[in-house]
């Protein structure tokens, strides 16, 4: 049987991404008609992405999936047309992308990196660092990119909290749930990593209140989504010193307007949504793999919880 597969992905992503596709599809035994336009009636299943034009799902009456390459579904999960399955992206490239991304960042600031990057001649006053088994690291999200985040920070021996919405036991980190573990995992992450997708629950949950649970001096790094935090009460406990230093990878405008106050801060750093990016053959393989399942009657992989949002 011939499945009809619309790539809905835009044309730049189509490029990038048909010939991993066609081989992955190949690889998997699936025969595929690989299409970015299709009478909707016909089309097996859609590839995603959020700049796509495509928002009525209503005439894709056959469709048994939507399968989007991004992580987070904040821009398609609510949408009322969606009646198919959707599922995020897990894809291995872009977990080691995360995990390079926030151990590069957790390690310039246990380290004070910026002093020896910033020094000016004579500069010499040796400080010790502190070792990674006397720095505590919250990470908020302990799912795909949090827990593969926290893992590889303790090899490092890093005292790593994580806090998620569900109660866990993960060797090496200790967890934390619900409202009361997150102000347990707040007051002792002395450096703090959020990797939450952005909901009703999770939207400002950095905010006046919850950024002063911080130990003070705290350094966030934010590679989540932007809407996680209240850039204004950000400001203000960067301006304060309650926190140290924000790295950011995500704002609520993207790209982050060259007049916001985040470029200029001189404890910010900004870098444009680039923390962890889909890779066309690992992607390609996930989204072979999950349309093979879906032919086969399994049920898919990574189907996100529409209710909930993730
Ligand atoms: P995931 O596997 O769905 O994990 C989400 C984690 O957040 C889970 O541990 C979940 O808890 C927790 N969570 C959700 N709502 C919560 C709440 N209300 N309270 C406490 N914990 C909550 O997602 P992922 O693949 O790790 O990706 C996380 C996010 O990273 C994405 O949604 C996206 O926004 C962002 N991202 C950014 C980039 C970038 O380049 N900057 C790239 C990819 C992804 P449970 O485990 O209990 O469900």
């Amino acid at each position: 049987m011939t499945l009809t597969v619309l790539f809905a992905a835009g044309q730049p992503l189509f490029d990038a991404y048909k010939t991993a596709l066609e081989q992955a599809f190949q690889d998997h035994a699936l025969n595929v008609r690989l299409v970015t336009d299709a009478p909707p009636e016909q089309v097996d299943y859609i590839i995603y992405a959020p700049s796509s034009p495509l928002q009525d799902f209503t005439p894709y009456t056959a469709c048994k999936a939507v399968l989007n390459l991004w992580a987070g579904v904040e821009k398609i999960v609510d949408n009322p047309t969606l009646t198919q399955p959707l599922c995020r992206m897990v894809d291995p490239a872009l977990t080691q992308g995360m995990v390079e991304y926030v151990c590069g960042h957790v390690l310039r600031h246990h380290l004070g990196m910026d002093a020896h990057i910033h020094a000016r001649p004579g500069d010499w006053q040796p400080v010790e660092p502190p070792l990674a088994q006397e720095r505590s690291v919250g990470i908020l999200g302990l799912g795909a990119l949090g827990l593969a985040v926290a893992q590889a920070l303790g090899h490092f021996g890093f005292d790593i909290h994580g806090w998620a919405r569900s109660p866990k036991s993960v060797p090496g980190i200790t967890c934390h749930h619900g409202p009361k573990g997150l102000e347990a995992c707040l007051s002792r992450a002395q450096i703090l990593v959020t990797l939450l997708p952005l909901t009703r629950d999770t939207e400002n949950l950095l905010d006046a209140r919850t950024l002063q649970i911080l130990p003070k001096g705290a350094a966030l790094i934010n590679p989540g989504r932007g809407g996680l935090v209240d850039d204004t009460a950000l400001i203000a406990a960067l301006d304060s010193g309650q926190l140290g230093h924000a790295t950011l990878d995500v704002f609520r405008t993207e790209p982050l307007p060259a007049d916001h106050a985040f470029w200029a801060h001189a404890r910010v750093t900004v870098t444009p949504h680039i923390a962890a990016t889909t890779r066309p053959k690992t992607a390609a393989r996930v989204i072979a793999e999950n349309i093979a399942r879906s032919a086969q009657g399994q049920p898919l992989l990574h189907l996100v919880d529409r209710p909930r949002g993730y």
